[in-house]
């Protein structure tokens, strides 16, 4: 290894990565802007120049993934198909570029930590100290590069988690920095995020903020080269002006991001901002034409619904949507394939009591969704109980079909006491229970039953006819399992197993025949549907519904 400033970090490139462009797209002045929609609409638009696309995203947060986090904090996880648990950005990238996503497409402060730590305890890095620069940095770039190569990716678009100023997000800043003095200038690309903020007194758009976050971003070395600016309202001549000649960017490259009431149209605004254009002359791509017809008639069909459709949702995260990010866009995508709007109703579990009807009686179809914690499970299983005794099409998914399995238990094979051992461990039927592998498990971080599933399905099943398939493939995010003891006594009674993972001989779906349509699903459908391709649980749920 050559001698020199930092040469033992030196990172060769491979093959793919000569050609591979990196996007960098990061964010300033407040969270929630939309950096995640903003990055995975960038994929979108150079996926339609035919280009092979993939996504990365950093997350600042110490812990390894957001797998132990609550909700509350999070959001929803998206589980990956090798089973990682992700930031729910990479649920948009998945559904904005069409892509399926792995475990190496997130990376957290916690997995680039605990990563160096273990290289220096195994002696990796030979009697160095160990310190952010360089070596957190050069994990970080690592991480970088090693999705352009098991991706195969022409352009990796970067997002970085946080707000430009935070403390957490300053190594992966640094390290973008210094990936760029490493390549050729044509091949990186910085785009930053912000946000207008409209006073109506004055009626006017504020760019202080904007001037403030990309003078923080240039005192650490990063120039934007693009300018995504957040705005309720047209980018006037005179802002981007001002915006321009305080931020150093040229006029043409302060690209307004127009607030849109439907999150698939930010590429179509973006492309006409001059976006996909202005990208492609800075990263000189040599590309073919572009094609957005397709996502811009499934946006204007998604946009022209006439009909509409009424879904409770009864959980116990209602007040915080993001958890349920992924099961939001399933009814859009879902909604669109039957021509209707999906109105969800949102129901607090805990609040259902005794008396689901008041909740429930205006809606069509009532979906129970996973979950962590006792907390809401009465309302759960009597918001069951509720769609199948007055015959309303139900979708029950993971902790939804854990209550519905013991919600028929209970009240209709008469098994008293019913229940999952999750949550009462001494119950007399634990008709949901842990298999025994999972009994050994202390450890709580990575350690359910995570990714990707066969499943097979019986022929006169709702799931088969959804489906049109045999065998399907699902992702998983549970501990906790039917329990096949009880399989025959329910079946006998009229809940039947239509689902199976053959392997290991476990329920996958459960249903009642006899009602207009009742599935619920071990499994998370929603984390595999898209725009245009619609989960065929979802839309033959949907379907039931409208009749
Ligand atoms: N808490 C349940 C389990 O661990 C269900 C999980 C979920 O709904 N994702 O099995």
């Amino acid at each position: 290894m050559k001698v020199g400033i930092y040469p033992r970090y030196e990172i060769r490139t491979t093959r793919y990565e000569m050609m591979t462009k990196y996007i960098f797209v990061t964010g300033g002045v407040l969270s929630s802007l939309g950096k995640g929609i903003a990055s995975a609409s960038i994929g979108t638009l150079l996926k339609s120049r035919r280009l092979k696309i993939s996504m990365l995203k950093f997350d600042p947060y110490i812990n390894v993934d957001p797998g132990t986090m609550s909700p509350y904090q999070h959001g929803e996880v998206f589980v990956t198909k090798d089973g990682a648990e992700t930031d729910l950005d990479l649920g948009h990238y998945e559904r904005f570029v069409g892509i399926d996503l792995s475990s190496h497409n997130n990376v957290t402060t916690g997995g680039i930590y605990s990563a160096v730590i273990e290289k220096e305890r195994k002696g990796e890095y030979l009697g160095k100290t160990i310190q952010v620069v360089p070596h957190i940095t050069e994990e970080i770039q690592k991480r970088i590069r090693k999705v352009a190569r098991k991706d195969k990716a022409e352009v990796v678009i970067t997002e970085i988690g946080g707000t430009v100023g935070d403390i957490e997000s300053l190594p992966f800043l640094e390290a973008i920095r210094q990936f760029r003095l490493r390549e050729k200038r044509e091949n990186t690309l910085f785009i930053h995020l912000t946000l207008l903020p409209y006073i109506s007194s004055s009626a006017e758009l504020k760019t202080k903020p904007t001037q403030h976050s990309v003078a923080k971003l240039r005192e650490i070395g990063i120039q934007p080269d693009l300018l995504l600016c957040r705005t309720q309202i047209p980018l006037t001549d005179e802002a981007r002006g001002k915006i321009s000649l305080f931020c150093n960017v040229r006029k043409e490259d302060v690209i307004q991001a127009i607030q849109v009431e439907n999150v698939y149209e930010v590429p179509l605004r973006f492309d006409e901002e001059g976006l996909t254009r202005n990208i492609i002359d800075k990263l000189n791509l040599s590309v073919s034409r572009g094609d957005l017809s397709a996502w811009r008639r499934w946006v204007d069909k998604v946009n022209n619904c006439k009909k509409e459709v009424a879904i409770g949702v009864v959980g116990k995260y209602v007040k915080m949507k993001d958890t349920y990010k992924s099961i939001n866009e399933a009814f859009v995508h879902a909604g669109a394939a039957n021509g209707s709007r999906v109105r969800l109703v949102w129901v607090e579990a805990e609040e259902i009591g005794e008396d689901p009807g008041k909740y429930l009686s205006s809606v069509q179809g009532i979906l129970v969704p996973g979950g962590f914690g006792s907390r809401g499970l009465t309302g759960k299983t009597k918001a069951i109980q509720y769609a199948r005794q007055k015959k309303i099409p139900f979708l029950g998914i993971c902790l939804g079909m854990h209550c519905a399995t013991v919600e028929f238990a209970r009240n209709v094979a008469k098994l008293k006491g019913a229940d999952t051992t999750e949550f009462n461990p001494k119950t007399p039927y634990p008709v949901i229970d842990l298999l025994p592998e999972q009994k050994k498990i202390k450890d709580k971080g990575g350690t359910m039953r995570l990714g990707t599933y066969p499943c097979r399905l019986e022929k006169s099943s709702f799931s088969y006819q959804a489906y049109r398939k045999s065998v399907v493939c699902e992702r998983h995010r549970h501990r906790y399992e039917f329990n096949n003891e009880y399989r025959q006594i329910l079946a006998q009674k009229g809940l039947r197993a239509t689902g199976i993972f053959p392997e290991r001989n476990l329920v996958e779906i459960v249903e009642i025949p006899d009602h207009p349509w009742f599935v619920a699903v071990q499994f998370h459908p929603e984390f595999q549907s898209r725009p245009g391709s619609p989960h065929p649980l979802f839309r033959d749920f949907i379907k039931a519904a409208m009749k």
